[in-house]
Formats: structure tokens, C-alpha cells, sequence
């Protein structure tokens, strides 16, 4: 899994922070999505799902 991210989507709402917080976490200054890894282990995928699934600005998506 590749978990690729836009920024300039982003709206800073943070259900990513919550689905998976192994893999997003936010800027400390706006609210911005950081991505901590952009290949998470199998057992955080359900997660990163849930997020590309709840982010309202659908700044984020996955590859393969
Ligand atoms: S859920 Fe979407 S809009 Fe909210 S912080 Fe994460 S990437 Fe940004």
C-alpha cells in the first residue's frame, strides 16, 4: 500500500489523525495532514481505508 496525500486539499478536519494515527498526524501551526509513512504495514491498512473514506476534502488516496 502507497498512501499519497495533497496538501493543498487538506482542510485540516483530522478524521485521518483518528482513523490511522500511526500514519497521519497534523501541523502543529495549521492543522495540515503530515504523513508519517507512506507505506504502512498490513495491519494499519484498514485504517488508512477508513481515512480515505471519512476526510471530507478527499486529500487522500491510496495506490495499488
Ligand atoms: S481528514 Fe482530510 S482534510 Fe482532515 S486533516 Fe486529514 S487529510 Fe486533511
Amino acid at each position: 500500500m502507497k498512501v499519497v496525500i495533497e496538501e493543498d486539499k487538506c482542510c485540516a478536519a483530522g478524521q485521518c489523525v483518528a482513523a490511522a494515527p500511526d500514519v497521519f498526524d497534523q501541523r502543529d501551526d495549521d492543522g495540515i495532514v503530515v504523513l508519517l509513512t507512506v507505506h504502512p504495514p498490513d495491519d494499519l491498512a484498514e485504517g488508512v481505508r477508513d481515512a480515505v473514506a471519512m476526510c471530507p476534502a478527499v486529500a487522500i488516496r491510496v495506490e495499488q
